[in-house]
């Protein structure tokens, strides 16, 4: 728990760890700050030095005199710091847990995870909650961090948390009043050994959870089903499919194209939302079920699910140009995310796809490619492990130059044709992040629209 006494360090300095290290100072604490990047690399460096004690450019034994480290969530736990802090004993925690510490007893927490769908969700249920008028922050991954917020003091009705894995690893405590499990597919699997290992840090959402506590699960993701014997909180499950052959009842499925519950509350085509394709019906199912439970009517429900609009780079719209349809899903960096992009259009697909490697293994994509891409076009660094994955199974071009490609799916498309930016890998290659990316294609879009224009 905190403490003035408590000697704490601040280990990375983005966002949550600079958000975590200025909460200590306004509770009257001491932190200490360090970070492998050099000075010159680490945004308002000079402030920094003047508001704390700081190490740039490495992390030296100066950490070792502290007693308790906020660990941030882009160190790997098996770099060489963490292993070291941890055969000295020192005891790490992530901003999350020590933004759960502070955090006033009065506001009631809603925490979503999941390999996909994180944002749209965490949005989702922010937005219900502020449209029926009451006071709700979104923070976490999305928007700003935990700590950056006023959050040991009373006021805020409701936090919803984006919460990702690395920020689940740190906790000791942290423990919601609602917790969300989207899925569990493969991800980030450069980071953990396993994905069991990966799995199981997903699940540490629930594992302080007390059966006062909910729990909202997906029914249709076999690796929750395997694990959620070890959830205590009452459990509610979301499902696209109503199953009556198992013995998992969901509470809420899509029947007919409308979303319907157990109870009746609820009738909500999903015609009505504004976010598209079956993923986007999960989401808002699972989000359905989170204000439910945080006890919103149903008008309230309804007429946040109908206002909601969709998130950038998360299968947003870009334009027409010639009957030709661009949609930017830069956010889909892993091969689930591409899954449901295919499974979003009801004809066949271009698809764009490439970027830096996160481990996955491409091939498991192959007969959906089949089934629902018209042809696919990669490019960036994995690019020849993806044409090692699909060459001779679905029609493809690799292009090394981003607008070349881009420009290659335009050329070669028919007015009706979609072009989808969904890749499947992080950005890192050539862009600084997804939203980068996503910036970049857009633009591409808008020269080749204006390109277009002229020769009309
Ligand atoms: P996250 O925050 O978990 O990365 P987002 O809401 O930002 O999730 O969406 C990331 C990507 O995953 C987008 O490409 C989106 O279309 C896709 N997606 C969104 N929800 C889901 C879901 N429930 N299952 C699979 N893919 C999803």
């Amino acid at each position: 728990m905190f403490s003035e006494q408590k000697r704490y360090a601040v280990l990375g300095l983005a966002r949550s760890g600079v958000a975590a290290a200025y909460k200590i100072r306004d509770l009257g604490g001491k932190a200490f700050l360090s970070d492998i990047k050099a000075r010159q690399n680490i945004a308002n460096a000079d402030t920094l030095e003047k508001d704390f004690e700081c190490e740039f450019g490495g992390h030296t034994d100066r950490l070792f005199g502290c007693d308790e480290w906020i660990v941030s969530p882009g160190i790997p736990l098996n770099s060489q710091i963490i292993q070291t802090g941890k055969a000295r004993q020192i005891n790490m925690i992530s901003e999350l847990e020590f933004g759960f510490q502070i955090k006033h007893p009065s506001s009631f927490l809603i925490a979503v995870t999941g390999s996909n769908g994180k944002s749209t969700t965490a949005s989702l249920i922010a937005h219900i909650i502020k449209q029926a008028g009451r006071s709700c922050i979104l923070a976490g991954n999305i928007g700003d961090a935990f700590c950056g917020f006023p959050i040991e003091k009373p006021g805020i009705d409701y936090i919803v948390l984006e919460v990702s894995s690395f920020q689940l690893d740190l906790t000791e405590s942290f423990k919601p009043d609602i917790a969300l499990l989207l899925n569990v597919t493969p991800d980030h699997l450069n980071r953990y050994d396993s994905f069991e290992d990966y799995a199981r840090s997903k699940f540490r959402i629930f594992h302080l959870q007390e059966h006062t506590d909910h729990a909202i699960l997906n029914a249709d993701d076999h690796i929750s089903k395997e694990l959620e014997s070890r959830v205590n909180a009452q459990m509610h499950h979301f499902s696209l499919r109503r199953n009556d052959n198992t013995d998992l009842l969901s509470d809420i499925w899509v029947q007919d194209k409308v979303i319907v519950d157990d109870k009746e509350t609820c009738s909500f085509p999903v015609r009505d939302l504004q976010i598209k394709g079956p993923h986007n019906w999960a989401n808002a199912m699972a989000s359905i079920l989170a204000a439910q439970i945080a006890g919103f009517s149903r008008s309230e429900i309804d007429r946040g699910l109908r206002s909601f609009q969709p998130l950038n780079h998360r299968m947003q719209f870009v334009q027409s140009i010639n009957g030709i349809s661009f949609y930017n899903d830069s956010k889909a960096t892993n091969t689930d995310s591409v899954r449901y992009a295919l499974f979003t259009f009801d004809q066949p697909i271009r698809i764009i796809m490439g970027g830096s490697d996160k481990g996955e293994d491409f091939s498991i994509l192959t007969p959906l490619l089949k089934e629902k891409a018209e042809k696919v076009y990669i490019t960036g660094a994995t690019s020849a492990k993806m044409q090692q994955a699909w060459s001779g199974e679905v029609e493809l071009s690799a292009v090394e130059d981003f607008s070349e490609c881009v420009r290659l799916a335009f050329r070669e498309s028919q007015p009706g044709d979609i072009i989808v930016l969904s890749p499947a890998c992080a950005s890192y290659d050539r862009f600084v992040n997804f939203e980068h990316r996503g910036e970049a294609f857009i633009q591409i879009v808008k020269t080749m629209a204006a390109e277009y224009e002229k020769t009309q």
